[in-house]
């Protein structure tokens, strides 16, 4: 079986949360069997094991899950990229509107060095405002977004191909509709 089916089969989906005609996907049972783990993890390493990347940078919360076992194994550093107010030390931050209201990332200014190749990960793009808002941070920190990783990719709401004609590549294990 092709390993990012495999890791597709895995993802639960859970309808009507958070809220009423939205189907959630959910990668707990993923995470849960150590096998579909170590697939997920494998098919992120093999595909960046020879990128010349220098950090990992996960959004925050599931993107430190898949991303600090994903740096470890490719022997690279982790930065978190967090929800405002979290990070204690001098911070740059990012706003982008949610479907209703708005949301903000925030970094550490020291996370990344100009001119380094970062790795963006988190579990799912959707409409890619939460990863679109992460890489122009980065951006502005000078990094260099190599590509945005993520488990899931929604084509229907368009955010990963957006975030592609933008310039920013997007890698994604599976997709649902
Ligand atoms: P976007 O900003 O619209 O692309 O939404 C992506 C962000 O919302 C990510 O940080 C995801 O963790 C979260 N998210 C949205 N929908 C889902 C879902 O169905 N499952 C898991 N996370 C989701």
């Amino acid at each position: 079986i092709d390993p990012a089916v495999y890791v597709r089969k895995a993802i639960r989906s859970v309808p009507d949360w958070p809220k009423p005609g939205v189907t959630f996907r959910d990668i707990t049972p993923v995470l849960q069997d150590p096998r579909t783990f170590r697939v997920l993890i494998d098919l992120f390493v093999y595909r960046y094991m020879r990128q010349r990347l220098d950090l990992v940078a996960g959004v925050d919360a599931r993107g430190f899950i898949v991303g600090s076992v994903l740096a470890y194994e490719l022997n690279l550093g982790f930065v978190p990229v967090r929800k405002k107010g979290k990070l204690p030390y001098r911070t740059l931050a990012e706003d982008y509107t949610l479907e209703y209201g708005n949301a903000a990332v925030e970094m550490h200014t020291d996370a990344v060095r100009p001119g380094q190749r970062v790795l963006l990960i988190d579990d799912l793009v959707a409409t890619g405002g939460t990863m679109l808002a992460a890489s122009k941070l980065l951006q502005r920190l000078g990094a260099n977004v190599h590509e945005a990783a993520a488990i899931i990719e929604l084509p229907d709401l368009g955010g990963a191909q957006a975030m592609r004609d933008s310039g920013i590549p997007v890698y994604s294990v599976c997709s649902f509709s």
